[in-house]
């Protein structure tokens, strides 16, 4: 039996995704500035213990550890020669992660760090084929799906949809970071784009599921608006990835204070929303997975009838 395409699975029943990784590389040595998705060649078996974590805690998504994975990110740290042996080696940790159990590799492309000009450094070509670059090695090392994360531009966004699509990624992610605005009535990208905006936007280019991760103020509760704000306008699957509170600088780290228990609070009324895939972002770690799968597990159980019937239509 051919594997079902993410986009149809998480139509069917809500899915899992995983927690943060560069908070965990932090705590198992990685120093802060240092070039974390390098660590995919010298040290894989502490990213793959990272992603081991995340699976037995339950996720079925797993993000590869490839979000500074683009040679412009790479190249800031001398290693935009290995861009292509970076992201393959990616995903064949993440997927061994799963331990030959069934799951979806997301192949991760973070912003390239900069504006494109002329307000920047970059022009639209040399962002255009560094994404190329990365996205082909994420598809040929075997992704199930691209996820082009922390968005805060459409131009960006639209350069990475793009390169997925002529990789032959069969299922794209289109991800944005929101942040709250200071009088918290609304969010927004740092570019200005809403919800609806973006939504719309990923639909007419092309992308599979509709997505938001990280920014400033995004928890949970502001994850199940936006799921509504992005089911208002597009059919496409939806995915959050909410981070664990508010950042707070502690002794100049930067921490996270949401304890799964306090997060799992508001992982029902995301799935009564109609969330697809659920996961999370800065500051959660696997415990926070595990409380999610738990109130999942239960969310699942309770609509049993229904979920097995979008199932059999299928
Ligand atoms: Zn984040």
């Amino acid at each position: 039996m051919t594997k079902k395409l993410l986009q149809q699975a998480a139509r069917e029943r809500p899915m899992l995704g995983d927690g943060a990784m560069g908070t965990q590389l932090m705590l198992a040595g990685l120093v802060q500035g240092n070039c974390g998705e390098e660590w995919n060649l010298s040290h894989p078996e502490k990213v793959l213990a990272i992603q081991r974590r995340y699976a037995d805690a339950g996720s079925e998504c797993i993000i590869t550890n490839t979000f500074g994975g683009s040679a412009i990110m790479l190249g800031r740290h001398s290693q935009a020669g290995h861009a292509a042996a970076i992201n393959k080696a990616g995903v064949e940790i993440a997927r061994q992660a799963f331990g030959g159990r069934d799951g979806y590799v997301l192949g991760d492309i973070g912003p390239f760090g900069g504006l494109l000009a002329p307000f920047g450094e970059f022009t639209e070509d040399q962002v255009r084929s560094a994404f190329e670059e990365q996205a082909a090695a994420l598809v040929e090392g075997g992704a199930d799906a691209i996820i082009i994360e922390t968005q805060t531009s459409l131009e960006e966004l639209l350069i990475g949809i793009k390169a997925a699509q002529s990789a032959g990624a069969k299922c794209i992610i289109g991800s944005m970071a929101y942040d709250v605005t200071l009088d918290g009535s609304t969010f927004r990208t740092m570019m200005g784009i809403d919800p609806e905006r973006a939504a719309e936007f990923m639909e007419e280019n092309g992308a599979h599921i509709v997505a938001l991760n990280c920014g400033t103020g995004m928890d949970m509760e502001h994850a199940r608006i936006a799921v509504e704000r992005y089911k208002q306008v597009t059919n496409l699957p939806v995915m959050v990835q909410p981070n664990a509170g508010k950042p707070r600088l502690e002794n100049m780290k930067i921490v996270y204070d949401q304890t799964p228990e306090e997060m799992v609070k508001g992982l029902l009324p995301l799935l009564q929303a109609g969330a697809n895939i659920v996961g999370a972002c800065c500051g959660s770690t696997p415990e926070h997975i595990r409380a999610f799968r738990g109130v999942m597990d239960e969310f699942l159980k309770s609509r049993e009838i229904e979920f097995r019937g979008a199932q059999r239509e299928s």
